[in-house]
């Protein structure tokens, strides 16, 4: 089917099937912090994939550092999640759970001699330390017990298990993304698969998971290049098939450093509850970071699980950058179905009428770049009389504005069906026995009306208030 036929030319180094469709993909996040813009792409890019081609996407929680790892953080990842509209099959898979299993893989590794145990003590590895230091030369640890006599293992010795990475030739990968990718096995060392108190370390973890949860694609950031190498020889050793990888470049701010708390919001639900941005401009915009279709900006979800796949994932970093965010954004409010935008606007401004919204979104919704911007601007609708007045739009109000206002409010007055057309007719009427632009008598009754200098044309601002409430606040600001 599809999932053995689109995805190009290295699907000679996928692994047999496991799923029904093949292909399955997971998100890993260590819930040490809050979902960051680089895990929510890791995460989008990983569905879509799954998608595309009819797979699975699976969620597991690497939990294992006990001390870093939180429940908020947790919350935040499923929550954000979630707000991006990225669903995983089945349960999430919580990694300190899997413990046993860990410990139990590690074990057979030993036992089958691909792994060994090691009693070097800290003072040896400190001594290997510092002659490689003085060598300026990485440390590689080179544990005497690789290759001891069984017999010679001393009882009652703390040991931490090791694996036994291959020394001899090279590892090469053929990466998704980056290509084919080759570093020295001399380079590797034995790292360490069980601690001295039993437990697993991350990297034994993470390729017993991604094995059981029958991962076929490991699709993640290019910080993790690195550790494919140290994982898999963990494959090798256990006769596992390999994953395909897939490693995205990272995430830079636009002044081309790595994406940090410098550049501004990067726990995803402050784009959210502080920057009001919608979920689908922020999946548009994080599909865009980093993949592309042709000239495409504005892509669908439905047309990008279409077109999704690892050949469109560029090579070099992707920029942040926020105005591009707020143009999409932009788009997709305008897009937006005017209820769902009501109700998010009414928990933000804490408005109360959300019939009243619904009906002014259409105007309201034609300029506005966020949810901030588009609460603010409907203010104006749920304003207490006598009106606040934004300073700017004070001197709208100077001069003859009061009696232009007086004469606006008894034609006004007179209109019978209150709609834009008959308000309308009413204001140009007072305009031309007033021999003046139009303008000139919109501008007063704007600010009047809303308090401000700006808002949506005044004809759309008079049938929302409805003629109680637009005469009343022409009333607060009338000579009489
Ligand atoms: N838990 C790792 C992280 O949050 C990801 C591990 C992986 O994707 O293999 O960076």
């Amino acid at each position: 089917m599809g999932a053995t036929t689109d995805i190009g030319t290295d699907r000679a180094l996928a692994p047999a099937p496991t799923a029904t469709s093949g292909i399955v993909t997971r998100f890993a996040p260590s819930p040490t912090g809050y979902l960051h813009l680089g895990g929510a792409r890791t995460a989008l890019f990983n569905w879509l994939f799954a998608r595309h081609h009819g797979g699975k996407f699976l969620l597991r929680i690497e939990d294992t550092d006990r001390a870093r790892s939180t429940q908020p953080a947790i919350d935040a990842i499923l929550s954000g999640l979630t707000w991006l509209g990225i669903d995983w099959d089945g349960d999430a898979v919580f990694q300190f759970a899997r413990a046993d299993r860990h410990a139990e893989v590690a074990h057979q590794m030993v036992a089958s001699g691909h792994a060994y145990r090691c009693y070097m003590t800290q003072d040896e590895i400190a001594a290997q330390r510092a002659e490689a230091q003085a060598a300026k030369k990485p440390l590689r640890i080179r544990s005497p017990w690789r290759d001891a006599d069984p017999a010679s293992v001393p009882a009652d010795q703390p040991f931490v298990v090791r694996l036994k990475a291959p020394r001899e030739g090279a590892t090469t990968i053929q990466d998704r993304v980056q290509g084919s990718v080759t570093v020295q096995n001399a380079e590797l060392d034995d790292l360490i698969l069980l601690r001295s108190d039993g437990t697993p370390t991350y990297m034994l973890a993470v390729v017993v998971d991604d094995h059981d949860m029958g991962v076929t694609h490991v699709i993640r950031g290019d910080d993790h290049l690195n550790n494919a190498f140290r994982q898999l020889p963990i494959y090798t050793a256990n006769g596992w098939p390999e994953p395909v990888y897939a490693h995205i470049p990272l995430i830079h701010g636009t002044d081309g450093a790595k994406l940090s708390k410098r550049h501004g919001a990067v726990g995803i639900e402050a784009y959210r509850d502080e920057l009001g941005i919608l979920p689908e401009a922020f999946d548009n915009y994080l599909l865009r970071l980093g993949w592309g279709h042709d000239d495409d900006e504005i892509i669908s979800r439905t047309q990008a699980t279409e077109w999704f796949d690892l050949d469109g994932v560029g090579k070099s970093p992707s920029r942040f950058d926020i105005k591009k965010l707020e143009n999409l954004n932009g788009h997709y409010i305008r897009a937006a179905d005017d209820a769902r935008l009501a109700q998010l606007v009414a928990a933000i401004g804490g408005y109360r009428d959300e019939d009243l919204l619904t009906r002014a979104m259409p105007v309201l919704k034609a300029r506005a770049a966020n949810l901030n911007e588009l609460s603010a601007g409907a203010a104006f609708l749920f304003a207490a009389r006598p009106l606040d007045m934004d300073p700017s739009a004070l001197d709208l109000l100077s001069g003859d504005a009061a009696q232009l206002l007086a004469t606006l409010h008894a034609s006004l007055d007179a209109v019978q069906q209150w709609d834009q057309e008959t308000t309308e007719a009413a204001v140009r009427q007072v305009a031309e026995s007033q021999g003046v632009k139009l303008g000139q008598v919109a501008q007063p009754l704007r600010a009047a009306l809303t308090g401000r200098k700006t808002s949506p044309g005044i004809f759309d601002v008079l049938a929302l208030l409805g003629k109680e409430e637009s005469l009343g606040r022409i009333a607060d600001k009338m000579a009489v």
